[in-house]
Formats: C-alpha cells, structure tokens, sequence
C-alpha cells in the first residue's frame, strides 16, 4: 500500500514536470484567419459564455482567437463572467466561496482565471486568448490593481505569448503599457484615433464596427500607424465581408462557424480588392462626392413615364443603412411620375473588376428597376455601339423574375439579338440579394449571391461585339413604364415604389 501512495506520487511529479514543459515550449503559431470567438464558441451548441468549454470549442474551431471577460472578487479572486453579477450576486462585492453555490448550464462552475488560462494553453498554440479585464464599478484604483494582478498571474502562468488584453478602461490599458511595453492589447471604446493609440502604445483599436462605419478614414488611419483592427460583434455576412474587404486583422463574432466558412468566400479572399463603395452608413441625400444624377423626363429611349429629379429626397434617400430610391406618382412637367436615376461618378468609372450591389426592389406592375453600367467614354459610338451591361433587371409584370443582359452594336434588343438571361428569384421584393459581375478582358460573369447565372465571352470580333474594354460607370434606378417595364402597364393603384440598397462595392484584381 506504502508502495503504491509512493509510485502515485512519483507519477504526480513527473506530470507536473512535463506540465510545466509544455507549458514553457508553448511557441505561439497563431490560426491564419481573423476569426475571434466572442466568449468563447458558445451560440452554436448552446454552451454558457465565457466557459471553458466554450473556450475549448474555439479552440477546436480553429479560431485564431477566443475572447473572455475578467472580473475580480471581494476576496480578490480573478473570475470569468461578463456581467458584473453572476446570479444575481455582486461579483466585485462577493467572495470567491459564494459564487460556487452556482453553476453554469453545462455544470461548469464559475472558471478562475488560472483555470481559465491553463485550459487555453493546453494543447493549444494556435488560438489566441483575447482576455477583456473589465474596469471595477467600485474605483480606477481598484481597476488597475485588477490588471495588475492578470499581468503577474499570466507571468506565472508563462502564457503571455498567447494572450491580447482588451478593454474599454483606457487608463487601465495605458497603465499595462507602461508597465509591459510592447503587450498586444486593444481598446474597445471606440473614442480613441489610430493616432493617439499608437502614442499611448496601446497597439490595437477593438470598436463596435459602427464606429469604422462613421470613420472610415481611421482604417487606414490605422494601418499606417501598425495600430491592428479588430471589430465586435459581427454576426452577419454582410458587415463580415465588408471588414474583411477592409482588411481588418481581426473580427469578433458570436458565429465563428459562419465567419470561418464566410471568410475563404469573401471577394477580398480571392484576390480582389475593394476600390470604391458606398455602405450607406449616413442620412441625407447620397454622398455627392460619389454619385450625380441623370435628370429629365424624355423618355429615355425607351417611352418611360417618369421624370428623373436631381437629389428630391422624395425620390432618394439614405437613411437606416441604405440608400432608398422611390418611383412617385407625382405630376412633373408633362411626365406623371418622378423617380431617380443614380450614376457614380467622381472615379466611378472601373474598366475591368467585380461590381456588387445588394438590393431588394419594388413591387408593382409598371415598375422597371435596374443596376446596370454604361460606357463613361462612348468610345465606340452611341448606344448600342458602346456597350450596355445590365447586373439585375425586373419588370414588375413579370415579379419572380430577374434578368441580366448585355447589350452591343451585334447584340442589342432593338434586333432581337441581346444576350439575356432570366432566372426565378421569387423573394426579390421581400429579401436582398447580391447582385455582382465579375469582368476582365475574357468574359462578364453575372452572379446572383455568388452563383453564376449568366456569361457574355469575348468573342475576339471587335468591339461590335465586344465594347467591354473601356471604362464604364454604375446606374441605379427605377423607370416606370416604358417599352418593357409597362409592356402589360401600369396598376393604377400604385403610389409608390422603391428600391433600397444595402451597399454598392467595386473590387479589382489585386494583381492588375
Ligand atoms: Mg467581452
């Protein structure tokens, strides 16, 4: 028996032995995406946030980083727990003993943090522990003397290479920068520029992602200071692959799955570059320094009803994130209705490059929305001769469907030669869908979210049949009636109809 008790504790040593080993050889290879667990990867299977085995699922993931919130007890205990209460008791006013008459939904019990550090370097040297120290509702004081407590157990722990600090106690982060130069930590606040980050070495800017939305300058801001980007919390596709095309180093999210199979799909991933955009991130009429507007009521070769204004906030509007554009039964002149007529102008003009519009359109016979490009120069002639590429199309008759054409001196409507092709898209009223082309000298690929509906090649006959190597610029609008929009006319009862659009964004080819 003696034996035995003996042989156990020689086993113990030699595991504690090869414990501290490996945690000493942790060399960190972080995970080469941008994925950063919010609390840990706990949506998806329901796991309680900031748990362990939240942690371990971000880990398993492969996130390159998994974040988790500090607390400090009465009894100064570093504990993990979002909120300053953790059932219903004052985590700050509250000693350590007390929180274990609770436990997590999955049993856990309120994790250390030295549990929470020593689960997040076993076997792990490629996800990141993004460790937010919250600042104490009791004093400042009492805030710092937490994070200086977090910086000597880390120490202890020999896992500083894996760990980022955040925080929104800004004071908190300049007093560990002072006394750890060089710790990666990042500020959450959002009220701070790239520039007085970097002067306060404080080497990352963690925001809410509506603050880069207000001020997108601090991007690149950002990037030539070396102060890294990061964005919370980012649950949706839309606004991923917006910051992914921005090239942030990092995106906080409650749904890592869907980010890390989001980002390898994002154009920005497959070697395209974001030149232009518009997020319709502001109110008021549309940013001037992008887009002009084509105005009258001539028909527009088409016999159309509506007279394009010049920025009537009746006809478009920026509000909500997006840009509205309203066709208005409204007496103008001799036209019965007022609509508007977008161009991008001041450098939006692209010759080659991915063009992607996510819009969802109006309802209504007589409606004829369209995103489509026209040659900036005419260099071939006047239409058809210079090109026309339509990116969506739908005639308010025929509502299921959405149609994608182009149109050039051999191939043009006018003698039933146009290349078009329409497909089914039921829910284009009620849902937004990404409308893109993907053009290079070759071919045009039309894309409705991202599958391939139709392709124009270039035949290598001239321009006749290929205009499509100049500059051309975007339209959006919506004309009512006209040769095909009121081909079966217009309802009578309608008012109104609108086309809203969620973002306008132009990528070329990293490598032109
Ligand atoms: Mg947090």
């Amino acid at each position: 028996m003696k034996r035995c008790i003996f042989y156990v504790f020689v086993l113990m040593a030699i595991s504690a032995c090869s414990e501290t080993r490996k945690l000493s050889r942790t060399k960190p290879a972080f995970a080469p995406n941008i994925v950063v667990a919010h609390r840990g990867a706990f949506k998806k299977n329901k796991l309680p946030e900031n748990s362990i085995a939240s942690l371990q699922e971000a880990i398993r993931l492969g996130c390159t980083g998994s974040e988790f919130d500090v607390r400090m007890t009465a009894d100064d205990s570093l504990v993990i727990n979002h909120d300053p209460n953790y059932f219903s008791l004052p985590i700050e006013k509250t000693n350590y003993a007390a929180l274990l008459t609770h436990t997590l939904s999955n049993g856990e019990k309120i994790p250390t943090l030295r549990e929470y550090i020593l689960a997040g370097i076993n076997n792990n040297n490629r996800t990141r522990l993004v460790c937010e120290i919250k600042p104490s509702e009791i004093s400042k004081e009492r805030g710092q003397r937490i994070a200086e407590k977090v910086l000597a157990l880390v120490k202890e722990l020999r896992a500083a290479p894996m760990i980022t600090y955040i925080s929104f106690d800004y004071d908190m982060l300049k007093h560990m920068a002072a006394l750890q130069p060089g710790t990666p930590m990042q500020y959450l606040d959002g009220n701070k520029t790239p520039e007085e980050l970097k002067a306060d070495g404080i080497s990352g800017a963690d925001y809410h992602y509506s603050v880069f939305k207000a001020h997108p300058d601090w991007i690149k801001r950002a990037k030539q200071n070396n102060i890294r980007l990061n964005a919370w919390t980012v649950n949706d596709a839309e606004t991923m692959d917006w910051l992914i095309a921005e090239g942030f180093d990092f995106i906080t999210t409650n749904e890592p799955e869907l980010l890390l199979e989001r980002a390898p799909q994002a154009p920005s991933a497959k070697g395209w570059k974001l030149v232009w955009n518009d997020e319709f991130d502001y109110r008021g009429l549309p940013d001037s320094s992008k887009w002009g507007y084509d105005v009258g009521g001539h028909g527009w070769g088409n016999h159309e009803l509506q007279y394009y204004t010049k920025g009537d906030t009746n006809n478009v509007i920026v509000k909500n994130g997006r840009l509205t554009i309203t066709a208005m039964r409204k007496q103008e002149g001799a036209n019965s209705w007022t609509s508007t007529r977008l161009i991008s102008k001041n450098k939006g003009d692209w010759q080659y490059g991915r063009i992607e519009v996510k819009a969802k359109l109006p309802d209504g016979r007589g409606m004829w929305p369209a995103i489509w490009m026209l040659p900036t120069d005419w260099a071939y002639g006047d239409w058809p001769a210079s090109g026309e590429i339509d990116m969506m199309e739908n005639v308010g008759f025929k509502p299921d469907s959405v149609y994608f054409s182009v149109h050039t001196k051999s191939f043009n409507h006018m003698i039933g030669t146009q290349k078009t092709r329409g497909i089914s898209l039921p829910d284009n009223r009620t849902a937004y869908h990404v409308y893109a082309i993907e053009w290079d000298k070759d071919r045009i690929q039309f894309f409705c979210d991202d599958v391939q509906v139709h392709q124009f090649a270039n035949t290598g006959k001239g321009f006749a049949e290929w205009p499509f190597d100049k500059r051309f610029h975007l339209l959006l609008n919506i004309a009512v009636g006209g040769d095909w929009g009121g081909q079966m006319g217009v309802d009578e009862r309608l008012i109104t109809g609108a086309m809203e659009v969620e973002y306008v964004r132009v990528y070329v080819n990293g490598e032109w």
